[in-house]
């Protein structure tokens, strides 16, 4: 059955969870650091371990960074509100309780605007609430890093109590074969959202935004069927991907006159499909109620509009400007918000580089370094001032494009500016005449056959002679240069 066969039969309803892990100093609760990577059970301390007596105690920066994330997605910001407890066991869990919201959400009924191929889609928020994240368990001795065939599981409770914001969308009908398409895009757009406050890196690979992706489907004119729950889907690719084969699913299973259950699923990236997870628990099963160890949040409307006032631009407005600014495509501007590269270009060019020398470093060679060290473009090692200048010695002409690349590694590698790494290795474009004459003249020498061929109009072999004076000159000097200069002495400029 193919997938448009489908969307003539059934209609799908989509709903998102997102959880973004913020950038905050110190926990929701407690004092100790929120740092990526420390050693394990290094940064806790009696309040986020749960030990008998220890009071939380909120984080102010945790509670504005929450209200601007809701002013931005368009919500009411709640006069009084509280927390939430949220009971269960897991291992990774020492208070056996999460700490949350549940009815009185920080921020409520708002909305983003996200386009996809031109048209603008209004997503509505339900409700943008503060919790706190879980510790990390690692299940060891077995051959897949799962409970099952574990031998031992060890718990590292640093991640325990760093504040977590959870937007919840309202249900989104009416999509259509589209679905797949602006959930991806609505979750792009969030990420570009909470990346323009500075509130969190909202890094998907490294689990700094989670996505939970509800999917349901009903017949034209029947009521909206029972949802299943994608849970934490780690891509962008994965949102389009998890919708998109939940409604193939559960399609097949209506045909059949089956039912869906409500549950939880997983999401196999390889596979690109689902398989069923717990049967979904309600509401009531996590025995609610209002925490006592907290006092209520009630923040001044004062401070709330001064927030309001200060927040920056939008990231689809900026887009479109810098767009202009910058004279390239909608889809060149995507891949560079995709990249997380937008301020970094921007700063670059303000450090005096052309649109397209900023945007090709930090696009290409710069890019690919941060993949590989898995670490943000702002933690590659190169300031947006190191790669302006690099480009001006490009321009200048000092530089050549191979040479500037090993420049730049220079940069990257800690060697200093661009200006310090040329001179430290020797590094610059070879423009004296007398030298290059003579490396031209040598490589005429050693290639009679070819040189005759040159100058008997096959200027198509240049190539070869202008490559062994690359070489010579250890690919320092500027090939055009050198080609003008070899069809010259050969008498057939
Ligand atoms: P839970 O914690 O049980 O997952 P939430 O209220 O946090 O419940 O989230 C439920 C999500 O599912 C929301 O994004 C909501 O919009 C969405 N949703 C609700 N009903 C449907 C439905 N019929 N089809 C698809 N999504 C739905
Ligand atoms: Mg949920
Ligand atoms: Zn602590």
């Amino acid at each position: 059955m193919s997938y448009e066969e489908i969307l003539t039969r059934y209609e799908p309803v989509i709903g998102l969870e997102t959880h973004v892990e913020l950038g905050t100093a110190t926990k929701m609760f407690c004092g100790c650091k929120t740092d990526f990577g420390a050693e394990p059970n290094t940064q806790v301390c009696p309040v986020c371990l749960a030990l008998p007596g220890a009071l939380p105690v909120m984080n102010r920066a945790a509670i504005e960074a929450t209200i601007r994330i809701g002013l931005a997605l368009n919500c009411d910001i709640a006069e009084w509100c509280r927390m939430a407890r949220k009971n269960y066991f897991y291992p990774d869990m020492p208070k056996n309780f999460q700490t949350s919201q549940y009815d009185e959400p920080l921020c409520v009924d708002g909305y983003v605007d996200v386009e996809v191929d031109g048209v603008t889609h209004r997503i509505g928020i339900e409700r943008v609430h503060i919790e706190e994240d879980t510790g990390k368990t690692l299940h060891v001795g077995g051959a897949t890093g799962r409970i099952h065939g574990a031998t031992e599981s060890l718990v590292d409770y640093n991640r325990a109590g760093i504040p977590l914001v959870e937007i919840v969308t309202k249900p989104v009908p009416g999509l259509g074969g589209l679905a797949p398409e602006i959930a991806k895009a609505y979750v792009a757009e969030l990420r570009d959202i909470i990346r323009s406050l500075g509130v969190s890196d909202v890094r998907m690979e490294q689990g700094s935004m989670r996505c939970d992706v509800n999917t349901s489907l009903n017949r034209p004119g029947e009521e909206w069927g029972t949802r299943t729950e994608t849970k934490n889907v780690n891509s962008l690719r994965s949102v389009e991907r998890a919708v998109r084969s939940e409604i193939i699913r559960q399609s097949a299973i209506l045909d059949d006159g089956g039912k869906i259950h409500q549950e939880t699923r997983h999401f196999h990236e390889d596979r690109g499909d689902t398989s069923p997870g717990r049967s979904k628990e309600t509401a009531t099963d996590y025995r609610y109620f209002p925490e006592p160890d907290l006092v209520p949040i009630a923040p001044d409307p004062a401070w709330v509009a001064t927030l309001k006032a200060a927040l920056p631009e939008k990231p689809s407005a900026k887009r479109a400007r810098l767009r202009e600014e910058w004279g390239i495509t909608e889809l060149d501007m995507q891949s560079v918000a995709n990249a997380g590269a937008v301020e970094i270009i921007e700063e670059t060019i303000a450090a005096g580089a052309s649109p397209a020398g900023a945007r090709k470093w930090w696009m290409g060679e710069l890019a690919r370094r941060a993949n590989e060290l898995n670490v943000e473009l702002t933690a590659v090692g190169a300031t947006p001032a190191q790669v302006a200048a690099l480009q001006k010695l490009v321009d200048e002409g000092k530089l050549n494009d191979k040479l500037a690349r090993t420049v730049l590694e220079g940069v990257v590698a800690g060697e200093g500016d661009p200006a310090e790494v040329m001179a430290a290795r020797g590094l610059e474009v070879v423009n004296d005449t007398g030298a290059l004459t003579a490396a031209v003249d040598e490589a005429i020498a050693a290639n009679p056959d070819i040189a005759a061929k040159i100058r008997d109009g096959k200027i198509a072999a240049a190539g070869a002679l202008v490559g062994a004076v690359m070489k010579t000159t250890r690919g320092q000097a500027d090939a055009k240069t050198v080609r003008e200069l070899l069809l010259e002495r050969l008498g057939v400029s």
